[in-house]
């Protein structure tokens, strides 16, 4: 099958913001041989998309948009385990209920967040206990410089809060093909987080699964009807000697325990403290019930859109001396930039 080449191609529909902007050159890829076939001259300047709910077109991007669409879903079980390999452009959600209605429990805790599979290895996606790392095997990611299908486990993936090695030392050094999950037959709920413990002490996948549908209902805004990218900035992870400063002066400040001895602390709290909620610049606006969503309430531009985010990061430093960053990528007409960078 030939891939799609295109010219001057509107984003507005492959970005959950919802912003108006072009792509110089966009690839909707099909199949390994036409990535491989790319890769032969492979552009300077390109960028790859998933589903474009954690990405930001500020403006036209003068480069070469990449979108790896492959398909398919197969799955093996051995005597423990059901094993998915699912290749990267299937959308996450729909795996999630997928896997549901074939009897293979484990990735309820995941449900409703947008995007396609071959991007929650990037920031190794997470909610309500769970995270992608939790229940990957490994993930397919395709080299460019050796035109390769490399296997890479759990474990060399270096998944983290929000991170892993495809934001660091692989960015932009090749494409995540396919991710292999495993998920346990002896199914074990995960409850813990606050909201999923109400749910008595055996629910079943159903019930987990709807009643993270509806707490997030009730708490996220919806894309299609208020676009947005989700946690528009992540929790801030601050040292010991900091949140005990920060602690002394506001006690009721939410923070969770990391495995080093640091302290994660709530940026959406941290944004509503300083009154931010509902604060528009342009068009963009912070959510009025969800201090951490920024949304495009009125055709904002890309530029209303920075102003905000800095002036929510620089009113979070101003009361509290904490760094907040944001989750999203910003995407200019050359390329990705940090919000420091972008002029
Ligand atoms: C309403 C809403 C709720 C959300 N809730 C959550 C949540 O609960 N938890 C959470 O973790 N996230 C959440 N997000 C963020 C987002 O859904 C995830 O980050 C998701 O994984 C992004 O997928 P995508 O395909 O849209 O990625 P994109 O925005 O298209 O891309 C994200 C990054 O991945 C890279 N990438 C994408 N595909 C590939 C590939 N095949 N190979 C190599 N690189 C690739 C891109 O270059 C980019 O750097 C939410 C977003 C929204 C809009």
């Amino acid at each position: 099958m030939k891939s799609m080449h295109h010219q001057n191609y509107p984003l507005d529909n492959r970005n959950s913001f919802a912003l108006a902007a072009t792509a110089k050159d966009i690839y909707l890829l099909n199949s390994l041989q036409q990535l491989q076939q790319l890769a032969t001259s492979l552009p300077e300047h390109f960028y790859i998309l998933g589903g474009g709910s954690n990405t930001l077109f500020i403006e036209d991007y003068q480069g070469t948009v990449i979108c790896p669409e492959f398909k398919g879903i197969a799955v093996t079980e051995t005597d423990a385990d059901y094993k998915l390999h699912v290749a990267s452009g299937e959308n996450w959600h729909q795996l999630v209920q997928h896997c549901l209605a074939n009897n293979m429990p484990g990735l309820e805790n995941l449900a409703l967040i947008p995007g396609n599979c071959g991007a929650a290895p990037i920031q190794n996606i997470g909610a309500y206990g769970v995270e992608f790392a939790d229940i990957c095997d490994y993930v397919d990611w395709f080299e460019f410089s050796s035109h390769k299908v490399r296997r890479l486990s759990k474990a060399e993936c270096l998944f983290a809060y929000r991170d892993s090695i495809f934001k660091n030392s692989l960015k932009n050094k090749g494409v995540i093909c396919a991710v292999g999950i495993s998920l346990k037959k002896q199914w074990l709920p995960v409850l813990k987080y606050q909201g999923l413990n109400t749910l008595g002490e055996k629910p079943t996948p159903k019930q987990v699964f709807d009643k993270v549908i509806a707490i997030r209902q009730s708490k996220l805004p919806d894309p299609d009807i208020l676009p947005n990218a989700g946690s528009f900035f992540k929790n801030p992870i601050v040292d010991k000697a900091s949140y005990q400063a920060l602690v002394k002066q506001y006690p009721m400040m939410p923070a969770y325990p990391q495995v080093n001895g640091k302290m994660k602390l709530a940026a959406g709290w941290l944004i509503d403290q300083c009154q931010l909620k509902g604060a528009s610049v342009g068009g963009a606006a912070v959510h009025k019930l969800q201090a951490l969503v920024l949304i495009n309430e009125n055709n904002a531009s890309g530029q209303d859109i920075i102003a905000l985010a800095r002036l929510v990061k620089q009113t979070v430093k101003n009361k509290f001396q904490v760094n907040i960053e944001p989750e999203v990528r910003f995407i200019t007409h050359c390329g990705e930039q940090q919000i420091e960078d972008i002029g």
